[in-house]
């Protein structure tokens, strides 16, 4: 298996953006444009617009998904949402461990994989984020930490589950920032993830694995970026809140 047998999925992360009547609006915008994509295509967006979003997605080739999941099946954890809840409401994908999530809300390594466990268990598909920051690639920790957070992610994850599992290398100095990685060095940094999967499941394992490139992905720079062999779409940030830009990366993955 190689790149054009891997799965290729563009996903969308709009953050804490749009109400649910936006929400409506904007999927309304792109159904027509992602409508002839040949990969899948993902929108994770706020707990809040769930709904309004399937509704607006529905017949279409929009798939949704949310921006986080507790590890807890229930219980005393007010203003959390649990696998169950995501899975009931129609959800099929959930970013888990975005690095914002581990800068402000401490997210670590260890609730990570507890929240990657809960996903799976509960029958969705996990887009696992990780990434070093500016300071950690400068020290030459680059390959070490991607590997450690990949390995840390899918601390007891079977092979079997591994199919409901896409990683996005996002490099923390990349995101929202508007500087993006080389093509080479997202092609890089995914390598590194692949090898950690490798390390961890086999190497036949690893190839079948969707990895995504994250980090100021736009309309401009996306057919260079997802030209590269380990590059298996996209984690869009601020341009999957553009139809025209959402779609143009959408189609640059198609090729
Ligand atoms: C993201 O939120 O995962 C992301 C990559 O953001 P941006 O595309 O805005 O850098």
């Amino acid at each position: 298996m190689n790149k054009a047998t891997r799965k290729t999925v563009i996903a969308g992360n709009w953050k804490m953006n749009k109400t649910p009547s936006e929400a409506k609006a904007l999927i309304t915008e792109m159904k027509p444009l992602v409508a002839d994509a040949d990969c899948d295509v993902v929108l994770c967006v706020p707990f809040i617009d769930i709904a309004a979003a399937i509704e607006a997605a529905e017949g279409s080739n929009i798939k949704i998904g949310a921006e986080n999941v507790h590890f807890k099946a229930s219980g005393a954890y007010t203003g959390e949402i649990s696998a169950d809840m995501l899975k009931e409401a129609g959800v099929e994908y959930v970013v888990i461990g975005h690095s914002e999530r581990r800068q402000y809300f401490g997210e670590t390594d260890q609730t990570v994989n507890l929240r990657t466990l809960a996903a799976l268990n509960a029958g969705l598909k996990a887009i696992v984020c990780v990434g070093e920051t500016l300071e950690q690639r400068e020290l030459g920790y680059t390959e070490t930490l991607l590997k450690y957070q990949t390995k840390m992610a899918l601390t007891n994850v079977t092979k079997e589950q591994l199919a409901n599992v896409i990683i996005a290398y996002e490099p923390v100095w990349a995101i929202g920032t508007g500087v993006t990685a080389t093509d080479d060095q997202a092609d890089e940094g995914n390598g590194y993830v692949r090898a950690a999967v490798a390390e961890a499941y086999g190497a036949d394992v690893a190839e079948t694995v969707t990895v995504q490139y994250g980090g100021s992905m736009n309309a401009k720079n996306a057919e260079g970026l997802l030209s590269k062999v380990n590059v298996d779409g996209g984690l869009i940030g601020g341009a999957s809140l553009k139809a025209e830009d959402f779609s143009i990366i959408v189609k640059a993955a198609s090729k």
